[in-house]
This record gives C-alpha cells, structure tokens and sequence, in this order.
C-alpha cells in the first residue's frame, strides 16, 4: 500500500513542527534538570531534597519519552523522504507497523493524531498491556522486597 503524496507530505510538515517542539522542550527540561542538579549539591532541607528529587525524576523521564518520540520522528521522516522519491521497496515504507510478523499498515486516522506512530492500534495495545503487566509485577516485587526485615537477596 502506497500512500498519496498529499499525504505524505502533509505529514512531514506536521512532523517537522512536533520535531522542532519536541527538541525545544527537551532542551528547555535539561536546563531545568542542569539548575536542579546544582541546588541538590549545593544542599537544603530534606523535605525540599525530596520534593527535588522527584521534579528531577518526572523531567528525567520525560526527557527519555520525548528523546524516543524524537528518534521515531527521525525514522518517519527518513522513510517518508525515501517514499517521495521511489516506489516503496520490500516491507519497509512510511505508516507500516514495526511490530514483528504484523507488517499491517498503520490506519490514516492514527497516523494523523501521531504522524510517528509505528505500530499499528493492534500491536500498541497488546505493546501497552504487556507493559502494564511488567510494572504491576514489579510493583509486587518491591512491596515483598520492602516487607522483609531482612535486606533483599539475604537468603534465610
Ligand atoms: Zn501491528
């Protein structure tokens, strides 16, 4: 399947403009996380330290979300540029899920709420249920971790 050239590039520019506000954001959080940084070693009241430490951590994380969003943004425009030029080679073109053995092409409507989507509705839920039972076992790992009065890997 080969999409139109009014789609394709309808979608670099909308992927251009997220690309240029993704790196802005990004840069702006890293200075943000440079200057919490420097106050945590120059040392305050616990309460603050703690309150820091978790600011830093959601702009640690989201800085790895956008820095992701940023490679997928590169990939789709790559794939796009090359789709303008040629006739779409093999299993490899812009809107075709990454997922492996799925190879469906991603639906227009997903495409154009996130122009670097690259897996198909399908394979994003099963991708986001897997996650989730990831992060609930971890969960309980930590909970029994943190029930012991031993410390973790002691064995008794
Ligand atoms: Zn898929």
């Amino acid at each position: 399947m080969r999409w139109p050239r009014e789609f394709l590039l309808k979608q670099s520019v909308l992927l251009v403009d997220q690309l240029r506000k993704h790196e802005n954001w990004n840069k702006q959080t890293q200075k943000r996380l440079r200057n919490t940084e420097g106050i945590t070693a120059v040392g305050s009241n616990e309460a603050d330290c703690a309150q820091i430490s978790a600011d830093t951590e959601v702009d640690r994380i989201s800085i790895e979300c956008s820095t992701q969003i940023i490679l997928k943004i590169h990939a789709a425009l790559e794939l796009i540029s090359v789709d303008l030029k040629q006739k779409p080679k093999g299993n490899h073109y812009y809107g075709l899920c990454l997922s492996d053995g799925c190879e469906s092409a991603i639906c227009t409507k997903r495409l154009t709420a996130i122009p670097w989507a690259d897996l198909c509705l399908r394979c994003q839920d099963q991708n986001e249920k897997t996650n989730q039972l990831n992060k609930r076992f971890s969960h309980k790992e930590r909970r029994i971790v943190n029930s012991r009065s031993v410390a973790p890997g002691t064995r008794t």
